[in-house]
């Protein structure tokens, strides 16, 4: 299994590609546009020449790593040949949908299709396809070339022998893989985002301001970051689709996304990427700024 396509090249795309190709893998990285495509591999460069100063690889390794990788937007000619093809697209349930059906009608017939959603139904894109044993979720943690967990996602259809593949080729990439089943959220974001969700809580019924929840996490909890700056890390967006999915999974009042959290993404205001969010990201410092209405 050397082979390996992976679809969207954004913040995991990349680092999705980058992992694989340092550990030898044939990679063919293919997005709908050129420019991400561009941003990825110069983002890929960026990364391991840092790996380099730090003396993590050799220079040799990330020249290597860089010539392992081919870019496409032709989904054809990226996925035909590949033994494993790693999903890492826009969360959207219909563009997953569809890649997945492409995908069961372009790959080999033994092809594993991975996904490297955050939320949505392993169950249902397998659904969606004539090989349902054959797809997973392969879920990286960001920033992908340095976090160790690979949490690997049985559908309701995955074979014991998908799953044992994609555990031992977790383990090759030097993850740390765990192998969870396919309910709303799975386990990482099952309990991440309800922590996030009751920590907006606490600021919009005002127990206390953005900072002082932030420390007491961080202080209290040992926590590297606190979870208002990582809900703004995250993407306050992507905060809100995964509540809504655990909300809907469950039908449980304890998911409802909080109505701030809600007002914040309707208006734009989605964390770090926007500019804003419950930090203001738009000085020039690193120095982090509570946006002035929570102040
Ligand atoms: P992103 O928006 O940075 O990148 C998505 C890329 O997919 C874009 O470049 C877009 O052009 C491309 N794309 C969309 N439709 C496509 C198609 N049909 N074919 C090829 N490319 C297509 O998103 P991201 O943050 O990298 O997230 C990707 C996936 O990883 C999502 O499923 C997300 O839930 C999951 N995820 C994200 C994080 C995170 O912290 N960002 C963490 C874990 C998992």
């Amino acid at each position: 299994m050397n082979k390996i396509a992976v679809i969207g090249a954004g913040t995991m795309g990349n680092g999705i590609a980058h992992v694989f190709a340092m550990h030898g893998y044939s990679v063919k990285l293919c997005d709908l546009s050129d420019d991400a495509l561009t941003r990825a591999i110069e983002n890929i460069k960026k990364n391991l020449w840092r790996m380099v100063a730090k003396e993590k690889i050799s220079k040799e390794k990330s020249d290597q790593s860089l010539e392992n990788i081919t870019v496409t937007t032709d989904l054809q000619e990226a996925v035909f040949d590949a033994d494993l093809v790693v999903e890492a697209a826009s969360e959207n349930v219909d563009i997953k949908i569809s890649l997945f059906k492409q995908l069961d009608e372009i790959c080999k017939d033994d092809c594993i299709l991975a996904t490297n959603t955050s939320s949505i139904s392993i169950t249902k894109i397998a659904a969606a396809t004539k090989r349902p044993e054959q797809v997973i979720g392969m879920h990286f943690m960001n920033p992908v070339p340095v976090m160790k967990l690979v949490e690997v996602i049985r559908a309701y259809q995955t074979s014991d022998e998908v799953t044992q593949t994609i555990m031992d080729m977790s383990k090759n990439l030097d993850k740390v893989p765990v192998e969870v089943n396919d309910y709303p959220g799975f386990v990482a974001n099952r309990i991440l985002m309800p922590m996030i969700n009751e920590a907006i809580y606490t600021l919009y019924q005002g127990v206390a301001g953005v900072q002082e929840i932030d420390q007491v996490m961080k202080l209290g909890m040992a926590h590297p970051m606190g979870p208002l700056q990582l809900a703004d890390f995250i993407g306050l967006d992507v905060c809100l689709a995964i509540m809504e999915v655990l909300f809907n999974g469950f039908g449980e009042a304890k998911y409802a996304p909080c109505p701030l959290l809600v007002n914040m993404v309707t208006a734009g205001q989605t964390g770090r990427k926007s500019g804003i969010g419950f930090y203001d990201y738009s000085g020039e410092g690193k120095e982090l700024v509570i946006a002035k209405k929570f102040a």
